[in-house]
């Protein structure tokens, strides 16, 4: 199959950060959205996100996936009702219960093998290492590991993963966002609710430090309104 240089595809979650990530890959490409639901607590309302973001930032091919393997096994708050979310957990010193095993891979995956069938090179996803919860699948030498297996594993061996965002502390991806006029009021980010964010999970709480670093305001709702301010 032939390749195509103007093509990319991002993997789009419906968060903050890859939302920053689908605006830079569709200023910068023709850019192709996937989207995976994988049984998380909020994915109802992620998924509405996905399709807003890709409605305002004008990408038009999408691909919508779900992945029965993480509900099936569980492990992690995010997909298991059992385990709670916790709140506002300590930034850096252990993985938290919000860490789904090996995620990241599955996402990959998924958005190299459409990436495989439409020709296109590269792969966008917006991982961030600093302020972030210390996922091991966030990390630079995983990605590079990743780019290994892709020469070796696809027909054409160009496929290359790219983190964009990978170095950068979240408030720098906050005023980025904003530079693009990416759309954060279409952004879910929250891991435990789906009609205002709680503001106190792990998510919110990076989140919401974030865009007050950066000097914004925070356009989505939460349940205390007066967080939401910068
Ligand atoms: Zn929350």
């Amino acid at each position: 199959m032939q390749t195509d240089n103007q093509l990319a595809v991002v993997l789009l979650s419906g968060g903050m950060d890859s939302c920053v990530c689908a605006a830079l890959a569709a200023r910068d490409y023709h850019a192709a959205a996937v989207h995976v639901s994988y049984g998380q607590r909020t994915e109802e309302r992620e998924r509405k996100a996905f399709f807003a973001i890709c409605d305002r930032l004008g990408i038009h091919d999408r691909l919508i996936v779900r992945n029965e393997a993480f509900r099936a096994i569980g492990g992690s708050a995010l997909t298991d009702p059992s385990i709670p979310v916790p709140e506002s957990a300590v930034i850096g010193h252990e993985i938290p219960v919000t860490y789904v095993p090996f995620r990241n891979a599955h996402l990959l995956a998924v958005a190299v093998s459409w990436a495989e069938v439409l020709g296109a090179e590269k792969v966008f996803i917006g991982a961030v290492e600093q302020d972030s919860s210390g996922y091991p699948d966030c990390r630079p030498a995983y990605y590079e590991a990743f780019n290994q297996v892709l020469r070796t594993g696809t027909k054409e061996g160009r496929i290359e993963i790219v983190t964009p965002l990978i170095a950068m502390r979240k408030a720098e991806i906050v005023s980025l966002g904003l530079e693009l006029d990416a759309p954060f009021d279409l952004t879910w980010s929250c891991y435990s609710r789906q009609d205002r964010a709680c503001g106190v999970c792990e998510s919110c709480v990076l989140r919401l430090h974030a865009f007050r670093e950066a000097g914004a305001a925070d356009p989505i709702p939460y349940l205390e309104p007066a967080l939401r301010s910068s």
